[in-house]
């Protein structure tokens, strides 16, 4: 009877848990689509059926974000692949490893849906819940998508940016929602919720991992390694939906098989599009290059990576009337992304074996079929640090490297010379290989050049991770074994307590970070400004000097505390015995420049680029760890810019700046300031009101100006040809070769010429009076695509220069070098602007 009552109860509960399952509407209260969903409540949905489901959805936390929101994935699948859900994904990454197909008979396939990385593209999330309940509560049509399907969704990829736009959209909103433009609920303002906390771009970042929500996200994603990834988002509110087969240019090493899989993906959505009367487009616009996308990463780590994008944005609200009439809520969008998402999932479900066999010959082939270059080679020369950065990132992708543990000559391509020649190998040089399961991955970001099929891309061309870290490194056509995977980490140098003064050699970023905690201790730091040494060493240019006697005395427990910066940011430090130098200046000699302490005014708001402010931002607060203030707008009209010594314009339009402001900004760096101006903010300035300008070059526009006779052939343009004409002015980013000043502070560490990314057309001319100490000459472009006009403007055009302005002066920097923080020479040239 016991028994009995007891399976009764069993039985009652089973049938009462189940029935427990709320849809998203019975949890949160109100139909979904009727409002947004605040991120913690999204949260709370995910738990409630994972709880009440827990045969079929496992709920996993993977992480936090800056404002310490949690970054969660769920695993819906049916209950059998749920039980030996550890045992699946072990065999996935044998298929990666090995490409192994011996599971591929009986295993289902995996799924990954990313909703929400741009955090205003608010649907998205809502639709992931949606997605979620229906799988877990949908009858027989789920069960038999979860028996052939492991479904990863990630609901939220950028919580902090959701919030914030949903947050602002709740206050402003109208009780009912005003569906004309001109409401205010459409128009966000700066900076609005598309990036995350340091408003990066996250979908810009899968490659580079520099924050938070990526170093977390790639972890478990390589632990998955899916077969599917889609890309949720929204775009501009007139646009039909875009889903995949993508646009040209495609990247020559995705393979035939994944080009072939998205039409089929893209075939079977249109058939529920067309059952339902919606619009949609393909092919167009979101192009397969850059590999730092939700769809070209997984593209290049052999799933099949995708975008869709729904008709939205931020300027669509809860409902938004279309130029024809009709009105399209929030309602409409979420139920696109559901039927895309279900869409997909189900082509997953029916070309089960096909996909995993696919997957796995994926990785064989890629591994047969290396291409030109078999090993990348990182010179044994490089500085050291410098290099533990870049391995950084490779770990974060899960390639591998190793020493290349013999001398011998290959044949390659060398990126500094950026020629085919002879390269000596080292036994102590680190190598690539290109035979390994990230094959592609390594290919796409190491490569000497990217191969375009067609130069319309809306982001940057070119990329190698050897030129962003400004590392000596080859691509060699032979393959090289490697010695030991990881490397031996080696012991840090630690110096003497009672030394007559400190060296700190350049060691790349973390140099700038130990001297910005220096300064924040109030530890005196001086720069070499001229190379020197000691009986033991030899210093260059650019090494600080921290000396005994001017600390000691001012600096409670100065050693300490030295010796707390020095192990955080893991710099070698060198002990020096005495002030004689033994070649070069001696330590009391005006060589030697006292480092000011920078109090830096960072200017935000809606002059500057939300993205551009945000790298600003990031690199004091999380990569040098130094506190500037961040000013508003209306700074420049308050009393408040004798208060700091630094003064930074972000890249921007600075619309809203005027003459006035600028008159202030001028006379406040004759007075001693320092202010360091970045792209666009440069763009503005005009040379004949104030002498904070540049003088622009652009000989190519001049040229037509002065055509004085008439020639009719001029004047005939093709219409359908001008999306190309107006290639001839563009770069979306190359990378370009500085001749560089190297005595000059502000290329210490970079060496005698410095690769950077140029991602604007703007070109100036150099300064009469002032340190050009970057600029072009001819035949600059090293990678990527730069218009053919554009070209013939660069020649002569400066890259980064400082100007003396009554007791102050002015620093250019006119490429942005903090684009996306991943430019890694960037960030040394700019640790320098503001440092040195
Ligand atoms: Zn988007």
């Amino acid at each position: 009877m016991k028994k009995l009552f007891t399976l009764f109860v069993f039985a009652f509960f089973s049938v009462l848990s189940f029935s427990q399952t709320k849809s998203p509407s019975e949890f949160l209260g109100y139909e979904l689509g009727e409002q947004f969903t605040y991120h913690h409540r999204v949260v709370d949905y995910f738990s409630h059926i994972a709880e009440e489901n827990p045969e079929k959805i496992k709920l996993i936390e993977y992480g936090r974000t800056y404002e310490n929101r949690p970054l969660l994935y769920a695993i819906i699948t049916s209950e059998d692949n749920l039980k030996n859900i550890e045992k699946i994904k072990t065999r996935n990454i044998e298929r990666v490893n090995t490409g192994s197909t011996s599971a591929n008979n009986s295993d289902p396939a995996i799924v990954w849906l990313s909703y929400n990385v741009h955090g205003n593209e608010a649907n998205s999330t809502e639709a992931s819940m949606k997605t979620a309940y229906k799988l877990v509560t949908g009858g027989p049509e789920s069960t038999e998508l979860l028996d052939n399907t492991v479904v990863i969704i990630d609901p939220c990829l950028n919580p902090d940016g959701r919030d914030r736009y949903v947050h602002w959209y709740k206050q402003v909103a109208n009780n009912k929602p005003d569906v004309d433009p001109i409401g205010r609920e459409h128009h966000e303002p700066w900076p609005g919720g598309r990036q995350n906390h340091y408003l990066f771009d996250l979908n810009r970042d899968w490659a580079w991992v520099t924050q938070i929500e990526s170093k977390q996200r790639l972890k478990v994603y390589n632990e998955w390694m899916p077969q599917i990834h889609v890309d949720f988002h929204e775009q501009s509110h007139t646009s039909p939906y875009y889903f995949a087969p993508a646009a040209e240019p495609f990247h020559e090493l995705i393979s035939d098989w994944q080009r072939e899989f998205q039409i089929q993906i893209g075939k079977n959505n249109a058939t529920s599009f067309d059952e339902k009367g919606w619009l949609y487009f393909t092919k167009e616009r979101f192009d397969l290059l850059y590999p730092s996308y939700g769809d070209t990463y997984p593209m290049f780590s052999g799933s099949i990576g995708m975008t869709y994008e729904q008709a939205g944005h931020s300027f669509a609200g809860l409902g938004i009337k279309l130029p024809g009439g009709d009105t399209l809520t929030l309602k409409d969008r979420l139920e696109h992304h559901f039927t895309s998402g279900i869409s997909t999932i189900r082509t997953a479900a029916e070309n089960r074996q096909d996909l995993l066999n696919n997957f796995s010959e994926y990785f064989n082939s890629s591994r047969k079929n290396p291409g030109k270059y078999r090993s990348f080679v990182i010179s044994k020369d490089n500085n050291p640090k410098k290099v533990e950065d870049m391995l950084k990132i490779l770990d974060a992708h899960n390639i591998i490297y190793g020493k290349a543990g013999i001398n011998k000559s290959f044949k390659g391509y060398d990126y500094s010379t950026i020629n085919e020649q002879t390269i000596e190998v080292n036994e102590d040089d680190i190598v690539v290989p290109v035979d390994q399961p990230k094959s592609v991955l390594t290919r796409v970001l190491l490569e000497p050049k990217t191969k375009l099929a067609d130069s319309i891309t809306y982001d940057i061309t070119s990329w190698s991770l050897f030129h962003a870290y400004g590392l000596q490194a080859s691509a060699v056509t032979s393959s090289i074994s490697i010695k030991n995977e990881k490397l031996n980490d080696e012991s840090q140098l630690l110096p003497d307590e009672n030394a007559y003064s400190y060296a700190i050699p350049f060691q790349g970023l973390r140099s700038h970070r130990f001297l910005a905690q220096c300064l924040t201790q109030n530890i005196k730091v001086h720069l070499a400004t001229e190379p020197f040494s000691t009986n033991e060493n030899k210093f260059k240019r650019g090494t600080l000097i921290i000396t005994g006697s001017l600390n000691r005395s001012t600096v409670v427990d100065f050693y300490n505390k030295l010796m707390d910066i020095t192990k955080e940011t893991d710099v070698d430090i060198y002990s020096i015995s005495s002030g004689f130098a033994s070649s070069g200046p001696d330590f009391g000699s005006a060589s030697y420049r006292l480092i000011e302490k920078p109090e830096i005014a960072l200017l935000s708001g809606k002059d500057t680029s939300p993205l551009s402010f945000g790298e600003n931002w990031y690199y004091f607060e999380q990569l040098v760890s130094y506190q500037p203030h961040v000013v508003r707008p209306n700074y420049f009209d308050e009393d408040y810019m004798n208060e700091v010594n630094t003064i930074i314009l972000p890249h921007g339009r600075y619309s809203g700046i005027s003459e006035e402001k600028i008159k202030k900004l001028e006379d406040w760096v004759r007075s001693g300031g320092k202010l360091i101006l970045i792209g666009g903010s440069i763009d503005k300035l005009n040379p004949e009101k104030t002498e904070l300008a540049l003088e622009k070059t652009n000989s190519g526009k001049k040229e037509e100006e002065n055509t004085e006779t008439y020639n009719y052939k001029t004047r005939v343009r093709s219409y359908g040809r001008s999306e190309r004409n107006a290639l001839k002015n563009y770069t979306a980013g190359a990378i370009l070769d500085y001749s560089l000043d190297d005595t000059h502070p502000l290329a210490f560490g970079l060496g005698s010429s410095y690769r950077g990314l140029k991602t604007n057309n703007n070109t100036y001319k150099l300064l009469k009076n002032g340190w050009n100490v970057g600029y072009l000459e001819n035949n600059s472009v090293v990678d990527g695509f730069v218009g053919v006009n554009l070209k013939q403007d660069l020649e002569g055009s400066l890259g980064f220069a400082t100007k003396n302005l009554g007791e102050g002066k002015v620093i250019y920097l006119i490429d942005n070098p903090l684009l996306r923080c991943f430019w890694y020479e960037g960030l040394i040239l700019y640790g320098n602007a503001v440092f040195y």
